[in-house]
């Protein structure tokens, strides 16, 4: 959407101008002729940044730049103050109360267009880093939580469990939690070493061995929403990993498979050889994603829509395509919205990256 610009001006020739030049560089514009038109166009409008001129009938443009500033909207809008008044005394001033910038009568418009863009570019930096900051602190608060609870669960069942003559039954639960808090580790761990520029050192994995212990871990924990995991058409491949990594791409889309699927239903998962690579596809018949969303749910803190009522962060996915990219996979997905996904991951064999210098171990 183009920005919109309030122009604070009682000559009605200079509003004008300013008004002129501005549409022609497609700016949208607001004109307010006194301080407390200006004061409420800053409340009704959604605006980028306000050019405001000093010398105004009753409220100056000092006393609206001051309101302005101690008020919630106007309190971060890039203001340019215009005036006749060229002094270092009245410049000072318009700085002091809180202005971005300051031009003189008569302008150059060319100068005035500049400092514009200046001023919302800078202005669109501080709105992304802002809002890249509010993502990062609700996953960081989104991990926070869910490793309390499973510390609660772990804590508070094994000391129940430790007065107990039979402790067995206790466990369940707190094998859950556990596995909960170590793949959270595991996420927050790989993450910062890919995101540093770090790689994974890889490895030999029986693929087999590795899904049915990731499979077990699953069918062993509390399984709440009684949903079962079929293996299909396994045959035994060894595959050149990071093994921590290649059970966390695993063990986030198997979580993901069971938190958008509802009660006893049935999560598959089937193995296809190709001559350099082995994939394994996670199908569910969950409530599937739509189709115009699919290509951005890799995107980091990404969540579609309709996952609001599941609780999650918006970084599985993410961190699932920066391993499986570390490792020289490839990660898909095909969906449909009401009936299931399916997200297929693949891995290079251990014989194909034997002849490929790329995929010699760190
Ligand atoms: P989270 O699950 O924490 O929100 P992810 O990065 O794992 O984050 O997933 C991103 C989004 O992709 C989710 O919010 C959800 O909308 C969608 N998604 C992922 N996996 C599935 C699935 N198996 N079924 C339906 N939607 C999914």
């Amino acid at each position: 959407m183009n920005k919109q610009i309030l122009i604070v001006e009682d000559e009605n020739d200079c509003a004008e101008l300013l008004r002129y030049h501005l549409q022609k560089e497609n700016y949208q514009t607001v004109v307010a002729r006194n301080g407390e038109e200006a004061i409420d166009a800053v409340q009704c409008h959604k605006l980028d940044a306000v050019l405001l001129d000093v010398m105004l009938p009753e409220l100056s443009g000092w006393e609206v730049c001051r309101i302005l500033r101690e008020s919630s909207k106007g309190k971060s809008l890039p203001i340019i103050m215009l005036t006749a008044l060229s002094d270092e005394e009245s410049r000072v001033k318009g700085l002091s109360l809180g202005a971005d910038d300051y031009l003189a009568k008569p302008y150059s418009m060319k100068e005035l267009l500049l400092k514009v863009r200046k001023h919302l570019d800078r202005q669109d930096a501080v709105r992304q880093c802002t809002a890249r900051a509010q993502e990062q602190d609700t996953a960081l608060q989104y991990m926070i939580h869910e490793m309390r609870n499973a510390m609660t669960v772990i804590g508070g069942y094994s000391s129940v469990a430790l007065k107990k003559a039979d402790p067995r039954i206790y466990l369940k639960p707190i094998h859950t939690a556990a596995a909960h808090a170590e793949s959270l580790l595991n996420d927050a761990s790989l993450l910062s070493r890919l995101e540093s520029g770090g790689s994974l050192p890889l490895e030999t994995v029986d693929i087999v061995d590795m899904v049915r212990d990731v499979v077990d871990t699953f069918h062993d924990g509390t399984n709440k929403k009684r949903q079962e995991i079929v293996i299909m058409n396994f045959r035994p491949c060894r595959i050149r990993v990071n093994r921590t990594a290649a059970r966390q791409v695993l063990v986030n889309l198997l979580s993901n498979a069971k938190k958008y699927s509802s009660q006893s239903s049935r999560i598959w998962i089937y193995f296809d050889e190709h001559p350099e690579t082995v994939s394994l596809s996670i199908k569910d018949e969950g409530c599937g994603i739509p189709q115009d969303e699919l290509t951005r749910i890799f995107r980091k803190y990404y969540r579609a829509q309709g996952s609001e009522r599941v609780k999650g962060a918006g970084l599985g996915l993410y961190i699932v395509h920066l391993l499986v990219k570390s490792m020289g996979g490839k990660i898909t997905v095909t969906s449909e919205q009401g009936a299931g996904s399916t997200f297929t991951v693949s891995f290079v064999k251990a014989d194909a990256a034997s002849h490929d210098p790329a995929g010699a171990p760190a």
